[in-house]
């Protein structure tokens, strides 16, 4: 069996993570883990976990690290993800990215993106983003009114995230800058980090990214 290529997507709310991720998944055949995707459905479903996550995921705090670290663990034995996953939104902590190498082993990630887009920017993206609660297609708020509030792609309704209002905009970008971005020096001192601009066109983003994935020889 080839090695996994497990990759991580780091990047503060609103870099484009998601967007990337979901191409990414098409090019190299690999699941896309978003932990908020998870957690999400979890609450609409109204199941227990959601039930328990639904007003932290509101206030735009984090869930405890032992209950997502408990989530990943069981979504990466899924077989799907033997070949590998690309990781969006895990790790966030440093104590998750060290239960992720406990997991995984020494070599078991073979990179970090990193998707640099400055503060200003992701506050602007993150407060007009709109997205179909069915199928999880984005929006802008200024495409609402063309589209009825109704989704193109499933027909879902078109709606803002709870955590997309300024007051939780402001607490997640904080909680990044706190416990996020320390896990920056934690890649890059094991010489696993690559940093992408995202501050240019999708189709560049992507095409930078893949550049940085054959660089390192790993697809
Ligand atoms: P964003 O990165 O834009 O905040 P996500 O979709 O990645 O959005 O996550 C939404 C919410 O889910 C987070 O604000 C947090 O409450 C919870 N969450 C997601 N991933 C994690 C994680 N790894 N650790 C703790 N909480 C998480």
């Amino acid at each position: 069996m080839p090695a996994r290529l497990n990759l991580v997507i780091l990047g503060k709310q609103g870099a484009g993570k998601g967007t990337q991720c979901k191409r990414l998944a098409s090019i190299y055949a690999l699941p896309h883990v978003s932990t908020g995707d998870i957690l999400r459905a979890a609450v609409k479903a109204g199941t227990p976990l959601g039930r328990e996550v639904a007003s932290v995921l509101e206030a735009g705090a984090l869930v405890s690290d032992d209950l997502v670290i408990k989530l990943v663990e069981e979504r990466l034995e899924e077989p799907d993800a033997r070949k590998g996953a690309l990781l969006d939104g895990f790790p966030r902590t440093l104590a998750q990215a060290e239960a992720l190498e406990r997991l995984l082993g020494g070599d078991g990630i073979k990179l970090c993106i990193d998707l640099e887009v400055p503060t200003g920017l992701v506050t602007e993206r993150l407060s007009s983003r709109r997205v179909c609660q069915e199928c999880g297609a984005i929006y802008r708020d200024s495409d609402i009114e063309a589209i009825s509030g109704t989704c193109e792609k499933c027909g879902g309704d078109v709606i803002q995230r709870a955590d997309d209002r300024p007051e939780a905009i402001r607490q997640r970008l904080e909680a990044y800058e706190r416990d996020t971005e320390p896990l920056l020096a934690f890649y890059e001192s094991r010489g696993l980090l690559a940093s992408v601009n995202g501050d240019q066109s999708p189709d560049d983003v992507t095409d930078a990214i893949q550049a940085a994935v054959s660089a390192r020889g790993l697809a």
